[in-house]
């Protein structure tokens, strides 16, 4: 059987043989950052910008990168500083302040509710693996103007604000891109298997498209590193490709695309979706698209143009594999929860007829140190402070959900795509009700 972290899992029936073309977003996506690398270039980045442009002290030159501080789907709070893990429901879960992990008490002072509501003025998501370092430098600059507020006055607000402008300037004014292309392997891993898996997909018959909002001379740099050959040259993979193409916008709005000359296929810079549908020569849901972002690329190619969607989360293989080592404890928690689920309803009912309960008080008790130690040794594998990304308890965190909800199929890395046939139909398992 295929290992658990190379595979694709669905959410949505898909029968790849309807599929006439299939499109994909390229950063964190067909291209697999570095990321412990990239997120420190970016790190340091936007610490010099925030001390050479906005005329913060040197002393934040202090902090330090820790990769464990932030994780796609948590929420950064700006009127307070924090950063919040809520699951599907909308509940708060977990929350920082800087490097503090709140108790249940303090949690409630600032969300009385238990939940909160999403105004995007108060509220900002990580949703991208792009975001992850803008919430490590605030998490760090956080506990710096908790223990040194003299030097950093700004507001929590304008403190994330800030950031938010430092590391947006340096993905626009070219400075962090310059600093990647001039090294590209160090920032890029190589995939041997994603050559194979977009001949597959050509082979079948099937119209291959590349849509980006990076812009062109980087698209080649990334592109020729990751897929040219001696053979063969990255555009020579694709039908289509569109670069600087501002999704979301491009699902949303018109737009004119403009054909880049010099390109040796057919090269686009910008557009919308019509207009690629129309040079495609496919629509709606004949088209599937591998993106990486939950919003830019995923919700809104679903919603607004009915195509069919790949997510691709590289967390998958990272928590599939660092579970591997407590499959059985993941098992016998479930076990252990039904069971003290039984002998609970079990006490009632001895309790409801004036029945002695001392016996199965003392089995529940020993199922719940089981349980303590159980949740315990699963905790240990994952984040410290934030746990899965996945999942909260026993419901899907808000990220777990949102991929459940809008990716039709979802895998770590789209050359887990050379491992299934190009005509498979990726059956989702049935959903059941807790009553079924
Ligand atoms: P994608 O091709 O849709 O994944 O978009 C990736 C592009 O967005 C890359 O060129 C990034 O440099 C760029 N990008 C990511 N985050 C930001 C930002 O905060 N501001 C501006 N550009 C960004
Ligand atoms: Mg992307």
């Amino acid at each position: 059987m295929l290992p658990a972290h190379q595979r694709v899992w669905t959410n949505r029936n898909l029968r790849m043989a309807t599929i006439e073309a299939v499109g994909f977003d390229m950063d964190h996506t067909l291209a697999l950052y570095n990321s412990a690398t990239f997120e420190q270039l970016c790190f340091e980045l936007a610490i010099d910008n925030l001390i050479n442009v906005k005329g913060y002290p040197e002393e934040i030159r202090s902090i330090s990168y820790d990769r464990k501080a932030v994780a796609r789907g948590l929420i950064i709070d700006k009127r307070h500083g924090n950063i919040i893990k809520v699951d599907t429901h909308g509940y708060v879960a977990r929350v920082r302040h800087g490097g503090k992990l709140l108790s249940r008490e303090e949690r409630r002072k600032y969300y009385k509710r238990g939940r909160i509501r999403l105004s995007p003025k108060r509220y900002r998501v990580v949703d991208t693996l792009f975001d992850l370092p803008e919430g490590s430098l605030y998490t760090e600059l956080v506990t710096l103007k908790d223990s040194q507020p003299k030097l950093l006055k700004v507001s929590f607000r304008v403190l994330f604000d800030d950031i938010r402008n430092s590391i947006d300037t340096i993905h626009r004014d070219g400075s962090l891109k310059e600093t990647i292309v001039a090294e590209i392997p160090k920032y890029f891993k190589r995939d041997d298997l994603l050559s194979k898996t977009l001949d597959k997909f050509r082979s079948a018959g099937k119209k291959l498209f590349l849509l980006t909002n990076s812009d062109y001379s980087y698209t080649c740099a990334v592109m020729n590193f990751i897929l040219s050959s001696k053979t063969k040259n990255w555009e020579e993979y694709f039908d289509l490709v569109v670069c600087s193409a501002q999704k979301p916008g491009y699902f949303l709005e018109s737009g004119k695309g403009t054909k880049i000359n010099g390109s040796k296929c057919n090269c686009f810079s910008g557009g919308d979706a019509f207009f690629l549908e129309s040079k495609v020569g496919s629509l709606g849901d004949q088209i599937l698209y591998f993106g990486d972002h939950t919003y830019g690329d995923i919700l809104r190619s679903k919603k607004s143009v009915g195509w069919r969607t790949a997510m691709i989360v590289p967390e998958v293989e990272t928590e599939v594999l660092a579970a591997e080592p407590v499959s059985r404890s993941i098992r016998a928690l479930e076990e252990t929860q039904a069971m003290i689920e039984e002998l609970s309803l079990e006490k009632d009912h001895l309790l409801e007829i004036g029945e002695d309960t001392v016996e199965i008080q003392q089995q529940i008790e020993s199922s719940l140190s089981r349980r303590a130690v159980l949740r315990k040794r699963i905790a240990s594998i994952y984040n410290p402070y934030w746990g899965s990304i996945f999942r909260e308890g026993r419901v899907p965190s808000r990220f777990g959900g949102q991929i459940r909800d809008v990716a039709c199929i979802y895998t770590s890395r789209v050359s887990n795509l050379s491992h299934y046939s190009a005509h498979k139909f990726f059956a989702s398992v049935v959903e059941q009700m807790p009553h079924e």
